[in-house]
């Protein structure tokens, strides 16, 4: 039986365990070896005569194409991925995003892109792709209306993220991408809060599915990397741009990032329950105003999230009631268990001070309704620690929050 017949019917754990896993890129050991190569060296000149010819997935030819250690992980991820053809991997979530965007947009085009993204996405709206003559349109990805409005004949993709950055909303993203397609529009989604395990992205109407497998898929804090996975045709033409751009990932990243996924589903499962458990544990508390975290019930977006999602994870964010930025700064810095810094997805347990009123053109923050002064907010990763630890690490910080 091969990997693909096992993909439909198995399990998460039993399809993550056996995917990509070809005999001919393993041969006898369990993971794929590192290829490092630039060369690939052929019987004659009639085989080298043959290699541009035949541009195809898992075929030698030079360096720039990849060698079995991508091919592993592009096909793992296209297993992972109902409805893909294939996935192409981008040195980072932001190139894989980039990528896509000059795959899908030429001069003279619009493309959407929903207020609450990624900011360093915004940015390649604002910057990248502004600067080449294409026009980007933000919008409130909650107000399917004024969405609706903003398309206009130019309009050739829509860029989807959910939950928001850093305000976690979750919005209708089976309708979007649905009025997208109605459009002629490509519909890409940013994938890499839920993973293809908790967002079954193609087969809920997106195009292009994109991760940062920096976050979950790497898991360990120690790689960059991003992918796009889609049905044939845009899969062919997201390789031929990857090509023509020279995009290539490092076989050892690819290794580590391979061996990351292979407890991708335990992870996500252990970061979402302590996730729960801290954020109904935060719902309590007189310190906080409200919890953005979808997977809990009664937070923006839960609804849509139990609808749609099939998982969560360990990212949230919630905002005090009242103090001031430099209050929110002391709970942080009172941490012990929770690293300063960006990303997420990582083992470890990440705090992030946040002002996403920084970061929005069309949607409100503070998060309606509320009082304008419950504004302060901080985004929480969970990583794989025990969950009471970290409640108790939280209950300490909260003291030099009140304090002062
Ligand atoms: C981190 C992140 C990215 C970018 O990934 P990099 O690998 O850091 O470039 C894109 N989208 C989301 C939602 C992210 O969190």
């Amino acid at each position: 039986m091969s990997n693909t017949d096992k993909s439909r019917t198995a399990a998460t754990g039993t399809r993550i365990v056996s995917a990509g896993r070809r005999k001919e890129w393993t041969g006898p050991v369990v993971n794929p070896p590192v290829w490092r190569a630039s060369t690939h060296l052929y019987e004659n000149t009639a085989a080298l005569a043959e290699g541009p010819r035949r541009n195809e997935d898992g075929r030698f030819f030079y360096g720039r194409r990849g060698a079995p250690t991508q091919w592993a992980l592009s096909q793992a991820l296209t297993e992972l991925e109902a409805g893909a053809e294939g996935t192409v991997l981008y040195p980072s979530g932001v190139a894989a995003i980039a990528g896509v965007m000059l795959t899908l947009l030429k001069p003279g085009d619009v493309v959407l892109i929903s207020d609450n993204a990624y900011d360093p996405t915004r940015t390649i709206g604002k910057g990248l792709l502004s600067d080449l003559g294409i026009e980007p349109r933000f919008f409130d990805p909650l107000d399917i209306g004024a969405y609706e409005a903003l398309f206009c004949e130019h309009t050739r993709a829509v860029l989807l993220e959910a939950p928001g950055s850093l305000s976690m909303e979750i919005c209708d993203l089976p309708e979007l991408a649905r009025i997208a397609r109605g459009r002629d529009a490509v519909s890409v989604l940013d994938n890499t809060w839920a993973s293809s395990l908790g967002f079954r992205a193609l087969e809920q109407g997106i195009d292009i599915s994109v991760m940062a497998l920096t976050k979950h898929v790497g898991g360990h804090s120690d790689l960059m990397m991003g992918s796009a996975s889609a049905g044939p045709e845009l899969y062919g033409h997201l390789r031929q741009r990857a090509q023509q751009l020279g995009t290539v990932v490092s076989p050892d990243d690819a290794a580590l990032a391979l061996r990351g996924l292979r407890t991708l589903h335990l992870r996500l499962q252990h970061e979402t329950e302590a996730a729960l458990q801290i954020a109904q544990w935060l719902s309590r508390r007189t310190e906080v105003a409200q919890v953005l975290c979808p997977m809990l019930p009664g937070a923006p977006g839960h609804d849509l999230w139990k609808r749609d999602f099939m998982g969560g994870c360990g990212l949230f964010s919630f905002v005090f009631k009242g103090g001031t930025a430099a209050a929110r700064n002391r709970f942080v810095d009172a941490l012990k268990l929770f690293g300063i810094g960006y990303s997420w997805g990582g083992y470890e347990s990440l705090a992030l001070p946040i002002e996403p009123a920084n970061y929005r053109n069309r949607m409100a923050w503070p998060p309606a309704p509320g009082d304008a002064r419950d504004r302060h907010g901080v985004r929480l990763a969970i990583g794989l620690e025990d969950a009471n630890d970290l409640i108790a690490d939280i209950e300490q910080a909260l003291i030099a929050w009140a304090a002062g």
